[in-house]
C-alpha cells in the first residue's frame, strides 16, 4: 500500500479529481463568495434606503432612525491595533447580551456594537467603560489614532508605532469625549510604505523612517540572502556585490552615494539594519478623504524628522499636541485641520505653531549663486542634514564630499 504522499505525487489527474478530498468534490470548498446580504442584519436590509435621521446621543452612540419608525443605536468602541483574543470575545459576548449580535469594524479601526434600544445601548456604553474602554469619537470628536501592524508582523517597521499609539492616546483621551472643531483623524505608519495611513489622507499623519543608510554586516549576507538577489532588491542600485578573487559573490556593501533609506534591502535581509540612533518619524497634516469642505486631499509634512523617542516619545507628543491646539483655537466650527490651513495658508499655520518651514531643514548645497535649489541636494543629504540638526549625531563628512562629487558641483 504506498503512502499518500507517494500516490498523490503518482497517481494520474484525473484519479486525483475522483478522491473524496478532492475540492471538486466538496462542493461547501468550492463556494468562492456569500451573497452580501449574508452579512448586513435582518434590521438593516429590512430599512435599506429608508434611513432619515442621525443623531448623536452620546460622544459613543449614534442613533439611526428610519421611516418605517425603527431604531438603531450605533455603539463605537475604540480599539487600539491589537487586543488578546479573550477581549474580543468579551466584546462579542456583550454584543450578544446588549445588542443585536452583530458588530462592524471600521476603517479607523474601531469597533462598532449595533443595538437595538437606547436603553441598551448606554447600559452597553456603562459597562464597557466602567472596565476601562473608550467608549467615544463620534462626530467632531478624535475618532481614533489607527497604527499600521508594525514589529507584530512587519520586517519593514522602523519605528515602533504601537508606542506611539499608546503614547499619543494617553494625552489625546480627552478628544474622544469633547467636542473638537469638526473630526480629527491620526494615523501612524511605521515605515514610508504607510500601510497604517499617514501619506494619504489623513488630519494629522506620522509616517516612521530612516535618516540614515541601513548598516550592513556584509560577511552575513552570504549566509542570510542571495546577494544577487539583494543587490536587485535595492530601486537605485546603491548596493554593490563584493567578490572573491575568482569572482564569485561572497557578500554586498551599501555605497550610500544614493541611497534614499528606503528600507527595502532591510526587508529583505536579516543583515542589515538600520542605525538604531537615527530613526525618527516625520508629521504631516491637512489629508483627508471625505469630499465636505475643499474636496479630498493629500497630507503635507511639516515637521520632516523627529527622533526616535520610544516609549512615551516626548517631542512627537507635544508637536501633536501643539498642532491640535492651534487648529482648535482658530477653526470655525466645522472646519477641519486641512480646511483651517487652506483658508489662512500655510505661512500662517507654521507663524501660528512656531515650526520652522520644512525648507528651513534643508542646507543649501553649495553657497554659490544659483545653486540654492533644493531640488539638487540628494534625499540622503537632506537626511544627514536633519539628522545633525535634530540629533547631533555624526554626519559622514566624507560621504557627503562623495556625493557632492557625484553631482559635480563647481
Ligand atoms: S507601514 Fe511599514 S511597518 Fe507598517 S505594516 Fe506597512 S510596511 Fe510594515
Ligand atoms: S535603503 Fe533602499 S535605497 Fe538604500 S540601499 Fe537599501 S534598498 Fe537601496
Amino acid at each position: 500500500m504506498p503512502s499518500i504522499l507517494d500516490w498523490i505525487a503518482t497517481a494520474p489527474l484525473e484519479e486525483l479529481r475522483k478522491h473524496p478530498a478532492h475540492p471538486q468534490n466538496r462542493p461547501e470548498k468550492m463556494l468562492r463568495y456569500f451573497p452580501a446580504k449574508s452579512w448586513i442584519p435582518d434590521i438593516c436590509q429590512r430599512n435599506y434606503g429608508k434611513w432619515i435621521r442621525r443623531k448623536i446621543i452620546d460622544p459613543g452612540i449614534i442613533e439611526v432612525v428610519s421611516e418605517t419608525g425603527e431604531k438603531l443605536y450605533l455603539v463605537k468602541v475604540v480599539m487600539p491595533v491589537r487586543v488578546s483574543t479573550s477581549t474580543m470575545y468579551y466584546l462579542l459576548d456583550l454584543a450578544d447580551k446588549y445588542g443585536i449580535g452583530w458588530i462592524q469594524a471600521t476603517k479607523m479601526g474601531n469597533l462598532v456594537i449595533l443595538c437595538d434600544s437606547e436603553d441598551k445601548a448606554r447600559a452597553l456604553a456603562k459597562e464597557l467603560r466602567d472596565n476601562g474602554f473608550v467608549v467615544g469619537g463620534w462626530g467632531s470628536r478624535l475618532w481614533n489614532i489607527k497604527i499600521c501592524s508594525t514589529y507584530l508582523t512587519c520586517t519593514t517597521a522602523v519605528v515602533d508605532a504601537v508606542t506611539i499609539e499608546k503614547a499619543l492616546g494617553e494625552e489625546l483621551i480627552k478628544y474622544f469625549y469633547e467636542e473638537l472643531p469638526a473630526k480629527l483623524t491620526i494615523k501612524v505608519s511605521a515605515c514610508p510604505n504607510a500601510c497604517g495611513g499617514g501619506f494619504d489622507a489623513a488630519d494629522i499623519g506620522i509616517v516612521g523612517y530612516p535618516a540614515s543608510v541601513p548598516l550592513m554586516e556584509g560577511w552575513r549576507i552570504r549566509v542570510l540572502c542571495p546577494p544577487r538577489s539583494l543587490l536587485e532588491a535595492c530601486p537605485v542600485g546603491d548596493i554593490k556585490m563584493i567578490t572573491d578573487e575568482k569572482g564569485r559573490p561572497i557578500g554586498a556593501d551599501i555605497r550610500g552615494m544614493t541611497c534614499m533609506c528606503c528600507g527595502r534591502c532591510h526587508d529583505f535581509c536579516d543583515a542589515i539594519a538600520y542605525e538604531p540612533s537615527e530613526i525618527g518619524v516625520m508629521i504631516l497634516v491637512g489629508g483627508k478623504c471625505a469630499n465636505t469642505g475643499a474636496g479630498p486631499r493629500m497630507s503635507r509634512v511639516i515637521i520632516p524628522f523627529i527622533p526616535a523617542e520610544p516609549p512615551k516619545w516626548p517631542t512627537l507628543v507635544a508637536a501633536i499636541k501643539k498642532i491640535i491646539d492651534v487648529w482648535v483655537a482658530n477653526a470655525k466650527k466645522g472646519e477641519r485641520l486641512g480646511d483651517l490651513i487652506a483658508r489662512i495658508g500655510w505661512d500662517k499655520f507654521f507663524e501660528l505653531t512656531g515650526f520652522p518651514k520644512p525648507e528651513d531643514y534643508i542646507k543649501p548645497l553649495d553657497k554659490a549663486p544659483g545653486w540654492t535649489r533644493y531640488g539638487w541636494q540628494p534625499l540622503y543629504l537632506r537626511r544627514q542634514d536633519e539628522n545633525k540638526r535634530y540629533v547631533g549625531v555624526r554626519v559622514p563628512t566624507d560621504l557627503m564630499a562623495l556625493s557632492a562629487a557625484l553631482f559635480e558641483i563647481p
